[in-house]
């Protein structure tokens, strides 16, 4: 059954914003996205280019209306993570089985194509506007040039929040009761530098791979992009020892560099310029509830549920509340109302999933992947998953590579982690962690 077409305004032209965009012009409706920053396709890029990894929830979204294959087109395949470990020669672990892979994009390029792709099916985009307040019950914008200055309003009969983790229509919902609200900064920072392409346009590093170099409180990690550079990000404390506070001078910048991550010394020179040219960021989980008001309005993608990036889900999750909220339109049809609390329901214990195995994961690419323990755990899981794929997911898979819910794979995870503790007890395990007793022992714990 059709829907009846409506007037529909989204805040936000992110990612999110973008592709909500096309969906539901595809359904019929008029759509109109306002962005207070100019569009990104007019604007050249400064040194802030943020990469992401793209895996399984986010294709699927994009595959749901064609545009997998022309996305595909601005992204590399990764299919292991290349280890920097001091001591060691580089060594890769691969992310799943054969065929298995998470895709480098860049943010900025995959924004532009994706606006494109609105406006050829018919969005209408009104940049440098933005949203000071909304009148929820009425679905009314107010947008103007300066908080103070004079507003625009318009109407609408719905209105989508994709307007990122310091949205201003959730903003304008926190102001009801019984509206919860969390926000948590790590006192880990980040900031992004590049690795540029040799003279003949090819990578430096292995193309087809995440490279970390795990180094415990901090750790820095490079993804490619088409042009052959490379996207880096060193995350680390604010304050204290080995911070971004603690490094002022180009010099202990470079001494920095060349003791931590001495894989990348001849990219020393470029590496220590940007470390002071590009800024330092921040990273926070925001959760709050509910996340829609009425039939009139909902809150998707960061907007709703922001989360540390050491997972690589924030936006595969973003896409992946669309695709769900695209399944109950196609049950509830013009019953907004109802669309709206299925849509929360199902979606809010899967955000909460995803913001925790988020927080969790930078102590494991940080830290645990350096650890010959714990590669020896995952070396365990790999062999028992191979000859039991109906009875173990490794976690990671569960997360990247299916469809099922983040809540399932974060309760399975616990799970699977409980009997792994068990069986990295047992004597001499690094001598028996391919025997038949080492497969009973998880057998019979399952
Ligand atoms: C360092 C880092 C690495 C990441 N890596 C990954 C990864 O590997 N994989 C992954 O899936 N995710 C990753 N993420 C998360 C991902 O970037 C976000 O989840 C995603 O960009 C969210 O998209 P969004 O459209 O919801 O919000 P945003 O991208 O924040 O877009 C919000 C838009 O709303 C506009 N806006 C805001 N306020 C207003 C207003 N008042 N009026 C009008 N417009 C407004 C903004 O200008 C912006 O264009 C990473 C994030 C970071 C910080």
């Amino acid at each position: 059954m059709k829907q009846t077409s409506k007037n529909i305004a989204i805040v936000g032209s992110g990612l999110v914003g973008s592709l909500l965009a096309i969906y539901l012009r595809r359904l019929g409706h008029t759509i109109t996205v306002f962005d207070r920053r100019p569009d990104i396709r007019t604007i050249e890029f400064s040194g802030r280019s943020i990469n992401l990894a793209m895996s399984n929830r986010g294709w699927r979204a994009l595959s749901e209306i064609g545009i997998e294959d022309e996305v595909k087109k601005i992204a590399i395949p990764m299919e292991k993570r290349a280890l920097h470990v001091i001591g060691k020669p580089m060594y890769f672990q691969n992310y799943g089985k054969a065929g298995e892979a998470i895709w480098s994009i860049s943010r900025g390029v995959l924004n532009r194509k994706m606006i494109d792709l609105a406006e050829n099916a018919g969005v209408e985009f009104k940049f440098e506007e933005k949203v000071w307040d909304v009148d929820l019950p009425e679905a009314k914008l107010h947008t103007g040039a300066s908080e103070k200055g004079e507003w625009k309003e318009y109407s609408y009969d719905l209105i989508f929040g994709c307007d990122g983790a310091f949205s201003r229509v959730r903003h304008k919902m926190q102001r009801r009761s019984r509206f919860d609200y969390s926000q948590d900064f790590l006192d880990v920072g980040y900031k992004e530098l590049t690795i540029p392409a040799n003279a003949d346009g090819s990578h430096k590093l292995a193309p087809n791979a995440f490279h970390i170099w795990p180094r415990g409180r901090f750790m820095f990690i490079a993804m490619p992009n088409i042009d052959g550079t490379f996207t880096c990000t060193l995350f680390m404390p604010f304050e204290g020892p080995n911070s971004f506070e603690s490094i002022k001078t180009k010099e202990q910048a470079k001494h920095f560099f060349s003791t931590n991550f001495p894989s990348v010394n001849h990219e020393i020179e470029n590496l220590a310029e940007d470390f002071f040219k590009n800024p330092t960021s921040a990273m926070v989980t925001m959760k709050c509830y509910p996340w829609t008001y009425w039939d009139k309005v909902a809150l998707v993608g960061d907007a709703a549920h922001a989360i540390v990036p050491f997972y690589g889900q924030g936006m595969n999750a973003g896409f992946e509340d669309i695709f769900v909220l695209n399944e109950i339109i196609k049950k509830q049809v013009d019953d907004w109302e109802a669309i709206f609390q299925h849509y929360q329901t199902q979606r809010k214990p899967n955000a909460d999933a995803i913001a925790e195995l988020s927080y969790r994961n930078f102590i494991e690419m940080s830290s645990k992947t350096a650890d010959p323990k714990f590669l020896l755990q995952k070396k365990i899981e790999k062999r028992f998953a191979d000859q039991h794929p109906d009875k173990w997911i490794p976690l990671y898979s569960r997360v990247t590579f299916s469809y099922r819910p983040y809540a399932e794979a974060l309760s399975i995870g616990d799970k699977q982690e409980k009997i792994m503790e068990t069986v990295m007890e047992l004597p001499d395990i690094e001598q028996k962690w391919d025997s038949d007793e080492v497969e009973q022992l998880i057998l019979s714990l399952l």
